[in-house]
């Protein structure tokens, strides 16, 4: 049995139920949680705006300590910790052979169905199967993932800032460093300074890019992304393509990233690159933001590229790995990116404070 914070229906709030917990498969490892981050896609799942199975454990950005593994697993035993990823991607499959290991054939689909990689759950109650969120399940004092989810970290990382290595800052990190691909030298503006949008300005700092804009509506975020990199920081403004050209030459940026995911932040993305430049959509929005700019004289003409990345279009193990590197020599900002932490118990006021846009990251420790 575990303590899970549970979405019966949705929009819904969630409930604190005890589940009953299988035992890890072969290729399995169950993990007790130290940490949880909520994400904006939890949020999404809560207010009934992104499609889930239910009843689902919500909650897919986390760490802890592995309690016990399957028969079969190699990479990690009980007393590690680990960072939870929401795909296991692997290595295997056409897209991770093909090296967009963030595409994995096998791991997307039990990321989309929530539940582990044989398309069952480990998670239950009165017989009935209660879902992962994202294949996770990270709202719990418990979970089960796949090997491959469990990546090895440092046991002198502490778990909050860790946490969130497995959602938000790999997916920000890798926009702008993977899908990206960011240069030294180059100009970078970040739409949105959120979770994602914070680390996509620290890839670019590490990759030695600038000037990196910052645009957000929040000033709070604003001075955070300024912590965390940005030379300039804009409030949306219609002087805002003026200011972005004012600070690149009259060029615009090299290199855009948008982590809003809404039509008009898109569009504007766009006008911030400059002719022959790159934008990067990583923003998990609502299903009715559109890509939507004038074709010929917008990107053909320009030569603008737009790429989409999805968690980071990263190769999980070796890039969080990475980002512990980078954290350990304090290059990479974490624990300020932690803007509050609740116990599991008031589930609800984390998600309600995570809702309210306030801070960056809110945080559930165990
Ligand atoms: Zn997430
Ligand atoms: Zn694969």
């Amino acid at each position: 049995m575990t303590l899970a914070a549970v979405l019966e229906r949705a929009p819904g709030s969630l409930s604190l139920l005890d589940l009953a917990l299988e035992k890890p498969g072969p290729h399995e490892v169950l993990v007790r949680m130290g940490a949880a981050g909520v994400c904006q896609s939890d949020l999404s799942v809560l207010r009934g705006k992104l499609p889930n199975p239910l009843p689902v454990v919500l909650g897919h950005e986390g760490a802890g300590t592995v309690e016990a593994v399957g028969s079969e697993v190699t990479s990690v035993q009980p007393g590690d910790r680990v960072v939870v990823a929401w795909l296991a991607q692997c290595g295997e499959c056409f897209f991770c052979k093909n090296g967009q290991p963030s595409l994995c054939q096998v791991a997307s689909t039990a990321m989309a169905g929530c539940t582990l990689l044989d398309g069952t759950t480990r998670f239950s109650r009165a017989g009935e199967p209660v879902y992962h969120m994202a294949g996770v399940g990270a709202f719990a004092r418990h979970c089960i993932v796949a090997e491959r989810a469990a990546i090895k970290i440092p046991d002198t990382i502490a778990f909050a800032p860790a946490a969130l290595l497995g959602c938000a800052v790999v997916t920000g990190y890798g926009a702008a460093v993977n899908a990206g691909r960011v240069r030294a030298g180059e100009s970078v503006a970040v739409i949105g300074c959120g979770g994602v949008g914070l680390n996509a300005i620290q890839g670019a700092r590490l990759a030695g890019a600038g000037p990196i804009i910052a645009v957000d509506v929040n000033e709070q975020r604003l001075e955070l992304a300024e912590r965390v990199g940005a030379t300039t920081c804009l409030v949306p403004s219609d002087t805002m393509v003026k200011q972005v050209r004012a600070a690149t030459d009259g060029y615009g940026v090299d290199l855009a990233i948008e982590a809003v995911g809404r039509t008009e932040t898109i569009r504007e993305a766009v006008r911030l690159a400059r002719r022959g430049g790159r934008v990067v959509l990583v923003g998990a929005g609502p299903e009715t933001a559109r890509l939507d700019v004038p074709a010929f004289t917008g990107l053909v003409v320009p030569e603008k590229s737009v790429t989409g990345s999805f968690y980071g279009s990263a190769d999980l193990s070796a890039d969080v790995a990475r980002l512990v590197e980078l954290y350990q020599s304090g290059a990479l900002v974490l624990d300020d990116l932690v803007s509050k932490v609740f116990p599991l118990a008031e589930i609800n006021d984390a998600v309600s404070y995570a809702a309210s846009g306030e801070g960056t990251r809110t945080v559930i420790e165990f």
